[in-house]
């Protein structure tokens, strides 16, 4: 009896994770994609480190998917951050869990990896096709694609989409699929960036003489847009950047930001300069006689403050407060920054917004187009960088693989 066809399009982390459930199911596995190789932007994700996932307990875990926990969770029940681990050790690649709890691959990176990963799926028989762009379906229903030898067309018995997101389009990731689902009345949740740098609009002065800099060991407080809710503390570290704040603390606030941003028009945060120090002792310090010696360096010796941190001081301080030290001290504790707006979302980590989880059955189907699963980031949900989006990914791309199986049979 001859095999089952399924196609894949999109050899992103859960395209692929789909193309190794769907062989090792016994079905021929197709994997398309239109940038000349896979898993760009998996690449990429390993240059600076690559969070496989997280250690945190799983409860904690699942609450960094927000409103998308109920859909996700199930997911993650077929896939969880231990599974993901004994999956990459199959790979031959160790793991360790780094100080903030996060997983990497032993060597932080991500090409051996793939390579690995890459082996097996030939191994199991999954072919690719690269330079293959998926254009939609024509009229009898088939798919179709543009190649560097011309039109092509596909026929298979069900298709996984694995299109990615909508951010760092170079990589392949370009939300062209949008407007292809969006004439097939899929419902689509507007891409929106996620886990993205914010514009603030520094001084000419500041850009030129901060852009650049790491703020180390600060802590960012955002009041509840619900006013019954405490205010939001996280401490960690940023970098400004020539329009504004972009890093790690920047990104683990980002959904609410750009949700407040997009409400309000602007959204303040406050940063403490100083978090492991009590505002009083603050007040004691920055209160002490300064004789002849200026602010800067009044500040510096008495509280280590400098570099950028003072830089802040000074660009958001006013020249009045800035000589009365009891308004100096609660400024170094919570100087409030307004956020102006989120950057582009082609410079984001990840984007939230994609296919409704309502246009799906609870195996990724689209209901309205039967045989046609989805999977990975162009579904609409986000999480924090930390291992999370990776996790996820690999997690929906499993179920979407598993999904058409059983639809198959
Ligand atoms: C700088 C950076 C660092 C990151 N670091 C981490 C990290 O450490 N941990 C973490 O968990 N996540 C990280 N991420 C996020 C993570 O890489 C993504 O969430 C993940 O790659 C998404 O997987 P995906 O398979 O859904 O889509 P993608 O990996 O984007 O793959 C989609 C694929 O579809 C192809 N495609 C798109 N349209 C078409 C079409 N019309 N026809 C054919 N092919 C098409 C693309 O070429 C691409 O290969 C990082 C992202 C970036 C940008």
């Amino acid at each position: 009896m001859q095999k089952k066809a399924v196609t894949v399009i999109g050899g992103g982390p859960a395209g692929l994770m789909a193309a190794e459930v769907l062989a090792a199911g016994g079905v021929q596995v197709d994997v398309y994609d239109a940038m000349p190789s896979v898993g760009r932007k998996f690449l990429l994700a390993g240059k600076g480190g690559m969070n496989l996932t997280h250690s945190e307990p799983y409860d904690a875990f699942l609450s960094r998917y927000g409103a998308r926990r109920p859909q996700i969770a199930p997911l993650l029940d077929q896939f969880s951050p231990e599974a993901l681990r004994a999956w990459v050790h199959a790979l031959g690649i160790d793991t360790f869990i780094g100080s903030s709890g996060r997983v990497f691959p032993t060597d932080m990176k991500a090409a051996p990896l793939l390579r690995a990963w890459l082996h097996r799926l030939r191994q199991a028989g999954v072919r690719f096709h690269m330079r293959h762009r998926w254009l939609g379906w024509d009229e009898a229903g088939t798919l179709c694609f543009e190649t560097p030898q011309g039109p092509a067309s596909v026929s298979a018995d069900a298709v996984v989409l694995a299109l990615g997101g909508g951010s760092w389009a170079r990589l392949g990731s370009d939300a062209r699929w949008v407007p292809l689902l969006a004439q097939r009345d899929i419902p689509i949740a507007p891409l929106l960036p996620s886990n993205c740098g914010f514009e603030t609009g520094w001084s000419e002065y500041f850009r030129e003489r901060f852009g650049g800099h790491h703020l180390k060991s600060v802590a960012i407080m955002l009041d509840p847009a619900d006013g019954d809710k405490p205010a939001l503390r996280k401490q960690g570290e940023f970098v400004i950047t020539a329009d504004g704040v972009e890093g790690s603390l920047i990104y683990a606030l980002s959904a609410g930001l750009r949700d407040r941003i997009a409400a309000d028009g602007k959204a303040t945060i406050q940063l403490d300069l100083l978090p492991d120090w009590p505002l009083q002792r603050v007040i004691d310090e920055v209160a002490r006689p300064r004789g002849a010696r200026s602010w800067s360096s009044h500040l510096q010796s008495r509280l280590g403050l400098k570099g950028v941190k003072t830089g802040l001081l000074r660009e958001l301080v006013p020249a009045a407060d800035f000589v009365d030290p009891l308004r100096l001290a609660h400024a170094i504790k919570a100087l409030p920054l307004t956020l102006l707006a989120p950057r582009p979302i082609d410079e984001a980590i990840s984007s939230a917004g994609g296919v409704a989880f309502e246009a799906l059955d609870p195996q990724l189907m689209l209901t309205a187009l039967p045989g046609v699963f989805c999977t990975g980031e162009m579904l609409d949900w986000e999480a924090p960088t930390g291992g999370y989006l990776l996790n996820a990914c690999m997690a929906s791309g499993r179920a979407a693989g598993s999904g058409v199986l059983s639809w198959l049979r």
